[in-house]
């Protein structure tokens, strides 16, 4: 088996463009785990498929918490802080991606794109990780994933809302008084509302 730092050297010899992604991502997320490498190629699927310029904004949806985030984060600038990015946990190692829709327009069409069990199929080893029927290491799994490359990734053009922009009314909680973003016309903040509805069971 190769080591991770026999990997990345062969990364920058024979794909610089992608290297380039990598030396950033690294640092960022701490090493090449197998899901940034996935990571990495979604977001240039998306970004190919969507056209997306030099300095374009896009926005990322993903549905995991695990590595994927990151590239996009750290390539993109598409961050939670900035609302860039949000992650709806539904375990699957996919992601929706659009571009900034112009202003005055509700709806806007942005790309699907996920690891899809049909194809990683093909590549028995990547198959068993992703299935988690055999327990393998990063340095076992990324050189598949960089052999398979984009094979093994399906996509499908979804229609995604885009969110209207609503004035934002912050309210004293009447329990904790601390400060809260009001959304409804709660006068209880989150946290105590979760605390009042605990003891009351
Ligand atoms: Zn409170």
């Amino acid at each position: 088996m190769e080591t991770m730092d026999e990997i990345l050297e062969k990364i920058k010899v024979e794909n610089p463009e992608l290297f380039s992604q990598v030396e950033k991502v690294v640092p960022f997320h701490g090493f090449l785990s197998s899901g940034a490498l996935i990571g990495i190629h979604m977001l240039n699927i998306a970004k190919r498929i969507l056209d997306v310029k030099e300095g374009e904004r896009i926005y990322t949806l993903s549905e995991t918490y695990n590595c994927i985030p990151d590239p996009f984060q750290i390539l993109e600038g598409s961050t939670t802080g900035n609302k860039r990015l949000r992650v709806h946990d539904t375990g699957k190692m996919a992601v929706t991606v659009n571009k900034q829709a112009p202003s005055g327009i509700a709806s806007i069409k942005g790309v699907r794109i996920y690891l899809d069990p049909e194809k990683t199929k093909n590549y028995p080893k990547l198959h068993a990780w992703y299935m988690n029927t055999k327990k393998l290491r990063h340095e076992e799994v990324v050189p598949v994933l960089l052999e398979a490359g984009e094979n093994v990734y399906s996509y499908e053009m979804v229609d995604i809302d885009v969110p209207v922009k609503k004035k934002k009314t912050i309210k004293l909680c009447q329990k904790c008084n601390e400060s809260f973003i009001q959304r409804n016309n709660e006068v209880l903040c989150d946290a105590c509302n979760d605390s009042q509805t605990e003891t009351t069971i």
